[in-house]
């Protein structure tokens, strides 16, 4: 067979894009801003560029880059990050991800997901032999059953991939989460590869448990991030991680062949943004009021839900409204009702029956009333 990926389609966020754009449906699939990026950070990329800053970045990514993120993990988790040696910037969190399992997982291991999971990880795990072995959430708690975790770990189990806040399902692991995961995995090689890039979107007045806050989970961890979500701008597809120097040294052997570096005059410009902008502290206030709105505007409507706790997504169960599964219902909002979603079934591995649907709610105040008069008529 010639295919690596037989398994594998086009990703849902590309089908329900396309589908909310042949149909001009209001879009609250794919996860990404309607407003406007801040105007000053724009300003600092063409000010790079006249400053000729237009050939390749370092490898590693620009120096003053990592300081500033180094900084960033000294304000934020007291913790520290060595800019040279211990943090690289990468093209968006799914380059870092991608080459993470790369650099590290050989066939026939095992690396521990759980889900609903982002649809990246299962692939890039594929492509390179190992076997992803599925712990899942289930619907209308998705709890962690860390007995099940305890049961799934053996000798093979070369990684595990958390991501909290949790896309699609936006839950959070507490702190008792984060030293079950340090306990179960304390005197083992197994890897974390933790998924970070919506640690400024926590709500009501949780904190963010990053796995660099707990001293023998950071040893064995990437932490990975995004600037897309923080700043507004997916589009430009600037990531980056963090690891000890012995694991970002192999992490690099991988990025260096892959794309080498990422580009570099938007580099320059984050740089120079954050010497002076922390705005990213204001975002979880910012994204808990949309929340709050969308959820207050569907109050009567037929959906069930309990509020999303991180990540710019809601899950809404609508099982009081058809048997249908969330990939039909989705895709018959979408052109019927002219409102996209995306499903949750394809987030797990052998498609269940969820009756689940994602909404991205990073969105002007007004798309979101429209889109909520479309979920109440239903
Ligand atoms: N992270 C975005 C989301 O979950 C999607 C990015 C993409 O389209 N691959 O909606």
């Amino acid at each position: 067979h010639i295919s690596k990926l037989p398994h594998v389609g086009t990703t849902i966020f590309t089908v329900m894009g396309a589908l909310a754009k042949t149909h001009q449906a209001i879009n609250l699939s794919q996860g990404f801003p309607d407003f406007k990026m801040d105007a000053k950070l724009i300003d600092l990329v063409t000010k790079a560029m006249q400053n000729g800053h237009n050939q390749y970045a370092p490898m590693q990514g620009s120096i003053n880059l990592r300081k500033a993120i180094a900084k960033k993990f000294n304000l934020l988790y007291k913790t520290s990050y060595h800019p040279e040696s211990e943090i690289t910037i990468t093209t968006g969190a799914t380059e870092a991800i991608f080459s993470i399992i790369s650099a590290f997982v050989k066939p026939k291991d095992e690396v521990i997901v759980f889900r609903p999971a982002y649809d990246c990880y299962e692939p890039a795990i594929a492509l390179n032999g190992g076997k992803t072995i599925s712990i899942e959430q289930k619907s209308p708690n998705f709890k962690v059953d860390w007995d099940e975790v305890k049961s799934k770990i053996n000798r093979r189990t070369k990684m595990m991939i958390i991501n909290s806040p949790q896309n699609p399902i936006g839950t959070v692991f507490s702190e008792t989460d984060m030293l079950k995961l340090q306990e179960l995995t304390k005197n083992t090689n197994i890897i974390i590869l933790s998924d970070e890039v919506y640690e400024h979107i926590v709500f009501d007045g949780e904190t963010h448990q990053s796995a660099c806050l707990f001293p023998d989970l950071k040893s064995r961890s990437f932490v990975v991030a995004s600037f897309g979500k923080t700043f507004h701008n997916t589009g430009w597809r600037i990531g980056y991680c963090c690891a000890p120097k012995p694991l970002m040294s192999e992490f690099r052997k991988v990025h260096q062949f892959n794309v080498f570096c990422v580009n570099h005059p938007m580099q320059k410009a984050l740089a120079d943004y954050l010497e002076n902008e922390n705005h990213y502290l204001e975002l979880s206030a910012f994204y808990q009021q949309k929340r709050d709105l969308f959820l207050s505007l569907i109050t009567d409507s037929q959906f069930t839900f309990s509020p999303s706790k991180g990540t710019y997504f809601q899950v809404l169960d609508y099982s009081e409204i058809t048997d249908e599964n969330d990939v039909d219902f989705a895709k018959r909002l979408t052109v019927e009702n002219k409102l996209a979603s995306i499903p949750i079934s394809v987030f797990y591995e052998n498609n269940v029956d969820s009756k689940v649907l994602r909404f991205c709610f990073a969105k002007k105040d007004e798309t979101l009333k429209r889109a909520a008069d479309i979920l109440n008529n239903l």
